[in-house]
């Protein structure tokens, strides 16, 4: 009886231990599961935070400097500024590149020969390593200053690796596709992988004169980004822009476009910028540089823009074409230096940040 009762006992007491095992075992699987979880949205988050395009409209008072960072770390400067200033565009360039984690800039496209776009090199290659220099070629541009300009620049980036774009080149980015559209006053017919649709503002548009500055011959890029799409065309005149888009549109609609020559009105034909569609657009004007009435009335009132962000108050212009001030980088003056920021995601969902007031606007995917 007694080895009954001890037997039963025993018994019952292995179930409560296989039990308890069996409980022991299955708390130890769901904490796995739970650290596997964990891990996998930890993961997820270190991916999200990094699986961003980044793009910075750098404030140089009224000349270009873009600098796009991929998922990848890897860095496209376009253009660099104005010479001179105790080397301040340079300096706005590296405190870009400090905010996005670079130490060195791959590739450094110049769009065209001007004193506003290729200044700063010989500044910039004191402070910062570059992989390559990119632009369209020799200067044709029978000026003094602009000869001067490409002087100084293939001195500077002499021991540099140059490459010549052309349209259709492509830039190797790793997670980008940036295509050139335009250099040295051709342009590209197709875009790969989007088909040229008849352009129906072409009708109604002007005739616009030639240009035999280096305006007309810039390097232009689309740069993609999954769903993304972003339109750099440096200071490409009017009769090149309706000469890329008309009759048919190579370039489709996009989602961010840099407001092409700072806002001159010689630019931003409305066969381009309304055909192009942007749903948000960056004018890279100076206090008193471009910005003028006209192109920015354009660019307002293209069709599906939500925001024309500046990256200063147009003080030559009126308060009817500027955009309203929280939508301005710097409102009052040169000297301040405030970015613009864009930070972009493939599903075409895309930010800006005013560094000035450090307001962000979100753009939802289309
Ligand atoms: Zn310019």
């Amino acid at each position: 009886m007694k080895t009954a009762v001890h037997d039963r006992l025993k018994s019952l007491s292995r179930r409560r231990l296989a039990r308890q095992a069996c409980a022991f075992t299955a708390l130890l699987a769901v904490c796995a599961l739970c650290c596997i979880f964990a891990s996998q949205r930890a993961g997820a988050q270190a991916a999200s935070s990094t699986g961003q395009l980044r793009i910075y409209s750098i404030d140089v008072e009224g000349g270009q400097s873009t600098l796009l960072v991929a998922p990848s770390g890897e860095s496209l400067l376009v253009d660099t500024g104005w010479p001179g200033n105790n080397g301040r565009d340079a300096e706005r360039i590296l405190d870009a590149m400090k905010d996005a984690g670079l130490k060195r800039i791959d590739h450094v496209l110049i769009t065209h020969f001007h004193d506003d776009h290729v200044g700063g090199v010989p500044e910039l290659v004191a402070h910062v390593e570059v992989g390559e220099f990119l632009d369209h070629g020799e200067n044709r541009e029978e000026a003094t200053d602009t000869r001067n300009n490409y002087a100084t620049y293939v001195k500077a980036i002499a021991g540099h690796q140059r490459r010549i774009v052309h349209p259709g080149d492509t830039i190797p980015i790793d997670g980008l596709s940036v295509v050139v559209l335009t250099a040295d006053g051709e342009h590209i017919g197709a875009v790969p992988g989007i088909k040229p649709m008849p352009n129906s503002w072409c009708a109604s548009e002007h005739a616009w004169p030639d240009d035999p500055t280096e305006n007309s011959r810039s390097a232009g890029i689309l740069v993609t980004f999954g769903k993304f799409k972003f339109l750099d065309l440096g200071d490409l005149t009017g009769k090149k822009e309706v000469a890329l888009v008309c009759p048919n549109n190579p370039i489709g609609t996009v989602d961010l476009y840099l407001v092409t020559h700072h806002g001159m009105d010689w630019s931003n034909s409305r066969a381009i910028v309304d055909a192009v569609h942007p749903r948000v657009a960056i004018m890279n004007n100076g206090a008193h540089k471009a910005g003028k009435p006209a192109a920015w009335q354009i660019v307002h009132d293209s069709p599906g823009l939500i925001d024309l962000w500046q990256l200063h108050t147009a003080e030559d212009s009126d308060a009817a074409h500027n955009s309203p001030e929280w939508l301005i980088a710097n409102p009052k003056g040169d000297g301040d230096g405030h970015a613009l920021k864009v930070v972009a995601l493939p599903d075409g969902s895309f930010s800006v940040t005013n560094t000035r007031t450090g307001v962000t606007k979100q753009y939802s995917r289309k």
